[in-house]
């Protein structure tokens, strides 16, 4: 199954974008989000992510596993 994914238009603290699967309670500002597409892996969604916004970074919380620290 596959699952939608978005990344955030606005930079966070540390400097990167952070990517979301769709439903995360850490993106509910849909103005500052930007659709990456649909994935069936949060790796898939990051590699995308980063074509959009190089520094893209997976979620803390919805991608823990695409998460890395500056
Ligand atoms: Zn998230």
């Amino acid at each position: 199954m596959e699952t939608k994914y978005c990344i955030c238009i606005k930079k966070m603290a540390s400097g990167d974008h952070e990517v979301h699967a769709e439903g995360c309670v850490w993106c509910q500002e849909d103005d500052q989000l930007k659709t990456v597409g649909e994935f069936e892996t949060p790796e898939e969604a990051l590699e995308s992510a980063k074509k959009i916004f190089p520094d893209a970074n997976g979620c803390h919380c919805c991608m823990p596993e695409q998460y890395h620290l500056p």
